[in-house]
């Protein structure tokens, strides 16, 4: 007798968790928004509740050869704060579940802890709880944020209309070349250890990859100049991803113009010198942190001026389907690749 077995990554991770999602009936009235968004929403009387969670792994998120304890803390509060930010709210208490292998002494969960007590301090967020647990194989981390806005503040990834402006804070594809960067270089210790790897330029990319930063700072700024974005999310698995999880979950359709994607010098040069194409970087980079999200065109002029906030293109109607304009004026279709886990 054979049983039906389907591979994971038939479905991706993404197909996977509409999956797991078809099944879910919602109980509570309170539960104003499940799965599907980068954060639960959940009616708290007056304001609401938002709650994420996050799992990292030794070996498959983060590799100890070359990024140091304290700033895996820092980077693991730091991605759950990124996704509070994604729905326009302040991240307000975390809870930080760990399990530990006996490689591990009391110092290397200092080291660990002290990252994660900076990111709490620098986000102003309490440590409020967690659990503890002995693994087999490496460090794992879990954190849960928690964090509150107003009803109407809440940024949803369905809220995007058509002639919306589409924005993006920061630079992208970072990360992802620094990830290379560090890869390289480990890869050049292992062969002969007493090279020491020359990370001095690239130290733009290595820290996008090792301690990125969520941006509470535009959520702040946003507040103050009364801009309320249309729909938002964060920027974990690249761009051309991101796009499409909004232009799904809105019904849109999206254009992104080539010469808009905002890249660093640094990140540039280092793809160039990889051999990597930088708009794929921009494009299909994960882990940058970055906020997309898309305005109203009546808020363009109180952003218009920000130095970090960039315009990449408009939202269309679905039918018309989502394209990148090249700096040649060429319309290419875009592919969500993204990060693939599967
Ligand atoms: P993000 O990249 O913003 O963290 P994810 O792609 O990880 O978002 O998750 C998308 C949505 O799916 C979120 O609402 C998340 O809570 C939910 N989700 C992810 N994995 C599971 C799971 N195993 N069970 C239930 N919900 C999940
Ligand atoms: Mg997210």
């Amino acid at each position: 007798m054979s049983e039906k077995r389907t591979e994971i990554s038939d479905l991706g991770e993404f197909g996977l968790i509409d999956h797991l999602n078809e099944k879910v009936k919602l109980q509570n009235d309170s539960t104003l928004k499940g799965i599907g968004d980068d954060a639960a929403v959940i009616d708290a009387g007056d304001h609401a509740k938002v709650v994420t969670t996050d799992l990292l792994l030794e070996g498959v998120h983060f590799d100890l050869a070359y990024a140091p304890l304290p700033h895996v803390g820092f980077k693991a509060v730091a991605v759950n704060v990124s996704d509070i930010a994604a729905m326009n709210a302040i991240p307000k208490q975390i809870t930080v579940s760990i399990a530990l292998s006996n490689r591990f002494s009391v110092e290397a969960v200092d080291a660990l802890y002290s990252g994660i007590r900076a990111a709490c301090e620098h986000y102003g967020v309490d440590l409020v709880g967690g659990d503890t647990t002995a693994s087999r194989s490496g460090l794992v981390i879990s954190i849960t944020a928690i964090g509150e806005a107003q009803k109407g503040q809440i940024t949803y990834r369905n809220g995007a209309k058509e002639n919306d402006i589409l924005c993006v804070t920061g630079d992208l594809g970072g990360a992802l070349v620094g990830l290379q960067i560090l890869e390289r270089e480990k890869q050049v210790f292992l062969a002969n250890p007493d090279m020491r790897p020359d990370l001095e330029k690239y130290t733009i990319v290595t820290g996008r990859q090792l301690k990125p930063d969520a941006r509470m700072d535009i959520i702040h700024e946003l507040r103050e100049l009364g801009v309320v974005p249309t729909s938002m999310m964060d920027i974990s698995d690249g761009l051309a991803s991101e796009i499409f999880h909004i232009c799904k979950s809105s019904n849109v359709g999206a254009t992104i113009y080539e010469d808009k994607l905002p890249i660093d010098k640094q990140t540039f040069d280092t793809a160039v010198e990889l051999n990597l194409d930088p708009i794929t970087c921009v494009l299909n980079g994960g882990e940058d942190y970055e906020l997309l999200f898309t305005i109203d065109q009546k808020d363009f002029e109180k952003l218009e001026k920000h130095p970090d906030i960039h315009f990449i293109g408009h939202i269309s109607k679905a039918e018309e389907g989502k394209f990148l304009v090249t700096k040649s004026g060429t319309a290419v279709t875009i592919k969500a690749q993204g990060w693939k886990h599967f």
